[in-house]
């Protein structure tokens, strides 16, 4: 039996023996416990014996609960990751997703005495121009390449050491190698002929290209190890190499522009200088004739370039892994606006909130955006999500789950931008979801042109027929406004009623506006 193998097996051994060994040491050292206290003298040796005795109990006590959580813990994760496996991989198996292959690099990296490593990302299949959502063909060629590489890492102990690892995560596959004489094209060619290999033996309608991205860390080169940024690194590499055609890329500094560079780290100064700030959209409610809710909108107060709008920095956020700070930063803002106007007495109305894709795959997210309600003793009812297509169709798995428990916690869930993009109809079946936003290029041209209208009008009477609340976004006449509600569309947002505003112009418009007076 392989080495690995052994080990983890001796291991796995030990820690179920010691469900055994811990209670009947326990009880063992108990008995000997109270033999000595009954049968004391009140000498010096024997207190000692009897404080010494008490103090293994509850070391072991300790040890025996720690035993439990740590077994409940790992069921409980396992059985996510196999959950998660089946939907993706149509496996039932352990393969890592992201977080776990993140936690056991970061713990054996610690012993990994400053070598060389590598991450490299694949894809087997190629990115479809028209889709993000991974096709049930796509998880079934990436199952034959997990059962690959489990068989390869567990069996080929030429090749691998107990640091290596390997994860799927998002459509793709990474792989942590450390080690200073590894051969990375040849283990690369392998995987490819795999791939091809595996192409051959079922005949998959699909256009299979894998293109592999590689980012080493060279402990003398770079102080810092840090298995995301290697990740993200090797990420790039690959989405350069699929633009460009080529098979393997290596990270270079180059890849990420000068101005990329100046613009991360204007945004990153803008965040500390308090630089961001919040603007509000009411959207009007054409059955309460009320404004029942709004839309939390970033902009960019910069000092220089004066005020601007999150087309011009928020790719630029995702991209370097700020946008998570904004996100939250737009969150907390909202919730201690909310708190500032129910301490006034003022209208208080539910806002939502836009949180980019890459938010959602990051360390507790769920109970980051909880944290900050609480903090804020906000009603939940008073906050709502909204996410894209784009969002929804990554990681369907655990985006379901997330927005689920967002929802459990009583938030309500928005759909952005639908119909354009990522457009999935099955999303509508499967995403738990309040609500869907039109969106503003159908409501755009719904005077004009036929096609446009009778789009805005099927997905209304598609949103209204399956339960959903429906908001057309974009709407600046009173034109539009009409057809929308000939179509049943419930809610409006847009310039007609009122631009987005800082908070205290939404105040007074929610205090005093003629669309309300007047009940139009
Ligand atoms: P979105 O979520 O679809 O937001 C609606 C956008 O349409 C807003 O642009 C809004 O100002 C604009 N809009 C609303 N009514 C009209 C109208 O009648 N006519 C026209 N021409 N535009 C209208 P904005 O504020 O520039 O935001 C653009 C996008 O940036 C948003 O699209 C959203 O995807 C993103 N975004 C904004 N704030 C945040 C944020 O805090 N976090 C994240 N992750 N993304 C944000
Ligand atoms: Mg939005
Ligand atoms: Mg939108």
């Amino acid at each position: 039996m392989e080495n690995k193998a052994k080990h983890k097996l001796i291991l796995d051994k030990v820690q179920k023996s010691l469900f055994i060994t811990l209670p009947i040491s326990l009880v063992i050292i108990a008995a000997l416990t109270i033999t000595v206290f009954v049968l004391r003298r009140n000498d010096f040796a024997t207190t000692v014996l009897i404080v010494t005795f008490i103090l293994i109990d509850i070391v072991l006590i300790l040890l025996f609960f720690y035993q439990i959580a740590y077994f409940y813990y790992k069921i409980r994760s396992n059985r996510t990751l196999l959950r998660e496996n089946e939907y993706n991989l149509h496996r039932s198996n352990l393969f890592y997703n992201f977080e776990t292959f993140a936690r056991k690099i970061n713990v054996t990296t610690r012993f990994m005495k400053r070598r060389k490593a590598y991450v490299i990302a694949f894809k087997p299949t190629k990115t479809s121009l028209n889709s993000s959502t991974i096709t049930e063909v796509e998880s079934e060629v990436n199952g034959y390449v997990a059962d690959f590489l489990i068989e390869k890492f567990d069996k080929d102990k030429n090749l691998t050491n107990k640091h290596d690892a390997y994860c799927y995560s998002r459509g793709i596959f990474y792989i942590f190698v450390c080690d200073n004489n590894i051969d990375v094209n040849k283990l690369i060619i392998e995987i490819e002929e795999k791939i091809y290999q595996i192409e051959q033996d079922h005949d998959f309608r699909i256009f299979i290209q894998p293109n592999f991205g590689v980012a080493e860390y060279n402990p003398a080169e770079e102080k810092e190890f840090s298995i995301f940024e290697l990740t993200n690194r090797a990420m790039e590499a690959r989405e350069n190499a699929e633009r460009n055609f080529e098979t393997v890329l290596y990270f270079s500094h180059s890849m990420r522009t000068k101005n990329d560079a100046d613009d991360i780290k204007a945004i990153s100064n803008a965040i500390n200088n308090g630089e961001f700030v919040v603007y509000y959209q009411p959207k009007y409610n054409l059955t309460a004739h009320k404004f029942t809710s709004s839309e939390a909108l970033i902009r960019w107060n910069s000092p220089t370039r004066g005020l601007l709008s999150p087309y011009k920095f928020i790719s630029t956020a995702e991209h370097a892994g700020l946008i998570h700070r904004l996100d939250m930063f737009v969150l907390e803002q909202v919730c201690k606006d909310l708190a500032e106007t129910r301490r006034k007495g003022r209208r208080l109305v539910p806002v939502s909130i836009n949180f980019s894709i890459y938010e959602f795959f990051g360390n507790n997210f769920v109970n980051n955006v909880i944290g900050v309600i609480e903090k804020h003793k906000i009603n939940p009812s008073l906050i709502e999500i909204e996410v894209t297509e784009s969002t929804t169709g990554v990681n369907q798995f655990l985006t379901i789950s997330i927005l689920k428990k967002l929802r459990e916690y009583g938030l309500r869930i928005l759909m952005d931008d639908f119909g354009i993009g990522y457009s999935n109809f099955n999303n509508l079946r499967t995403m738990p979801i309040d609500v869907l936003k039109i969106d503003k290029s159908f409501v755009d041209n719904i005077v004009t042109d036929v096609k446009s209208r009778e789009i805005a009008r099927f997905i209304t009477s598609l949103g209204l027929q399956i339960g959903l609340e429906v908001i057309a976004e974009g709407v600046d006449n009173a034109k539009q406004v009409e057809i929308l509600k000939k179509f049943k569309c419930s809610t409006i947002q847009g310039f007609y009623f009122s631009k987005p505003l800082p908070k205290v112009e939404y105040e007074k418009f929610l205090a005093n506006n003629e669309f309300e007076k007047g009940a139009r």
